[in-house]
C-alpha cells in the first residue's frame, strides 16, 4: 500500500521516497526538447524544494527567497538570467542555505497543495509546460496566501 508524503501529500510507494518522483521527473523532462535549462526547469526545481522544507532542508531565509524568485518569475518581472544571478548571490559561500541537522524545522506550509509532483509525472511533451506552470503557480499562490507579509520587503534585483 502507498504511503503519503508528509510534505507534499503525494502518494509514495511503500519503502520509497518522494525524492524518487522528483528524479523521475528530471529524467522525463530531459526527454522533452528545450525543457532542460529553460524556465520550466527552474519552476520544477524551485517548486519541488518549496514543497519539501523538511527533506530538502533549506533555511527559512532560503525558502522565502526561493518563493519570491518563483513568484517573480511567474509574473514575468524577472528573467531567467536575473534569476541565475540572484541564485549565485544567494549561494556565494558566505550565506548558508541549508539548515544544520540540529536546527528545528522551518515554520512553513506542508501539504495538501493544489498540484504535486505525481500530478506532473503524467506529463507528455505537449502537456509538460502547462502542468509545470500549474504546479509552480499552485505552490506560489498557496505560499503567498500563507505569508502575506514576507519577512524582507526588498524585491529589487
Ligand atoms: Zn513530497
Amino acid at each position: 500500500m502507498d504511503d503519503i508524503c508528509p510534505e507534499c501529500d503525494a502518494p509514495v510507494p511503500a519503502g520509497g521516497a518522494c525524492l524518487d518522483h522528483f528524479h523521475a521527473l528530471l529524467v522525463l523532462e530531459a526527454t522533452f526538447p528545450g525543457a532542460p535549462g529553460a524556465i520550466l526547469h527552474f519552476y520544477a526545481v524551485a517548486t519541488y524544494n518549496l514543497q519539501h522544507p523538511d527533506s530538502v532542508g533549506l533555511t527559512a531565509e532560503a525558502l522565502h527567497g526561493l518563493h519570491r524568485n518563483l513568484a517573480d518569475a511567474l509574473t514575468g518581472t524577472v528573467s531567467l538570467v536575473a534569476l541565475h544571478r540572484r541564485a549565485q548571490r544567494a549561494t556565494n559561500g558566505s550565506v548558508r542555505v541549508r539548515r544544520r541537522p540540529d536546527e528545528p524545522p522551518v515554520e512553513w506550509h506542508r501539504g495538501p497543495w493544489p498540484v504535486n509532483v505525481v500530478d506532473v509525472l503524467t506529463a507528455t511533451a505537449a502537456t509538460y509546460p502547462d502542468l509545470i506552470e500549474a504546479w509552480a503557480r499552485g505552490v506560489a499562490t498557496t505560499l503567498t496566501t500563507h505569508y502575506q507579509s514576507l519577512p524582507d520587503g526588498d524585491r529589487a534585483g
